[in-house]
């Protein structure tokens, strides 16, 4: 049997798996209270790896394991930059951040995790295990782009490859919010999407939101479904689950949460008052798509005259827009320009 040392890690990802040696037999030793993220767990099974910690004979390490201790050897440009003013007044904007979303209900029990991109591939986040109300400064990790813990005495949220898949896509993006805001969740449950063209705010703020399929929370497959959209859209509603906002501050990433769940609520509001939605033309709505740009927003309408302005429901006084009718919507679309693509080549 072949056994590899890897107690040095105090958060156990899908790649430090994928690096292990492919010999049968093989069993790893862990750190007695390192975490093994949700998708390094499903590669261990999957390759059927028997895990022990030191002292201990074939047993694994919990779920999310208990809170480790502070990591040891961190770089010290690392950990200057960890310890900066600028690290404090994030971790602090954080703390805040996350009392915000514990009020206004958006977390429940330790759900919902912050982070933001401190340096070229460091993000300060949240712990896991956590009530975001409960949060000091002290409790926050720093990580590299690849999810491995940096610094911090407590392991890392395990929705961290979420965030970082958003920094890897979009370079202005500078802080992420994922959280479980109840409106905002109650149309992700359902498939469906809010309109657009009904409340000015909604529109210059957030606008078209995506939602992207259900996947398994904390794996790697999870973190991936948000990237065909995050380019063009700050707030994407993932299917049975929540959200994930993402801005150029730590309280701009909230304030989009609170936008967006504030919205959901109030069309749900209006529709039991029973009479139809009034809507903003789409002359006006273009007018507040020329604010977005100038704030340096997305929106997949910006500069897409084939995208269309609002969103409306087929039904009068319907509310949400079914999602598989805008991708199909998008998918004839495609279609339409490539087969004009191929016959205009046909011709030359
Ligand atoms: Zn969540």
């Amino acid at each position: 049997m072949k056994t590899i040392d890897l107690t040095s890690l105090q958060v156990i990802t899908e790649s430090d798996i994928a690096d292990l040696p492919r010999e049968a037999g093989t069993e790893v030793v862990l750190a007695e209270r390192a975490i093994i993220t949700p998708s390094a767990r499903e590669a261990l099974a999957a390759r059927g790896i028997a895990t022990r910690t030191p002292g201990s004979s074939g047993s694994t390490a919990g779920a999310y394991g208990a809170v480790a201790g502070a990591v040891s050897g961190v770089e010290p440009a690392r950990l200057a930059l960890f310890t900066s003013q600028e690290a404090q007044k994030i971790k602090e904007e954080i703390c805040a951040v996350g009392r915000k979303l514990w009020m206004r209900q958006y977390v429940d029990g330790n759900g919902g995790n912050i982070s933001y991109r401190v340096g070229p591939n460091e993000v300060i986040c949240t712990p896991t295990l956590i009530s975001k109300s409960d949060l000091k400064p002290e409790d926050m990790c720093l990580v590299d782009l690849e999810g491995r813990q940096l610094a911090g005495g407590r392991p890392r949220t395990s929705e961290i490859l979420l965030h970082l898949e958003i920094y890897k896509e979009v370079p202005e993006a500078k802080s992420v919010v994922h959280c479980h805001p109840p409106h905002a969740t109650a149309y992700a449950i359902t498939g469906k999407v809010p309109p657009t063209c009904v409340i000015p705010e909604y529109e210059v703020f957030i606008g078209k939101v995506a939602i992207s399929p259900y996947e398994t929370p904390g794996s790697s497959t999870f973190a991936r479904t948000v990237i065909p959209y995050v380019k063009t859209h700050n707030t994407v509603l993932l299917a049975n689950h929540g959200i994930v906002c993402w801005g150029d501050t730590v309280t701009h990433a909230e304030w989009y949460v609170e936008v967006v769940d504030t919205y959901c609520w109030t069309l749900m509001l209006a529709a039991q008052l029973g009479t139809p939605l009034s809507h903003i033309s789409e002359t006006k709505a273009a007018d507040l798509l020329a604010i977005k740009k100038q704030l340096g927003l997305p929106d997949p309408r910006h500069d897409n005259p084939e995208c269309a302005v609002c969103d409306l429901p087929e039904k009068p006084g319907e509310i949400a827009i079914d999602q598989k009718s805008v991708v199909s919507e998008r998918d004839a679309l495609i279609q339409k320009i490539t087969d004009e693509v191929m016959a205009a080549l046909g011709k030359k």
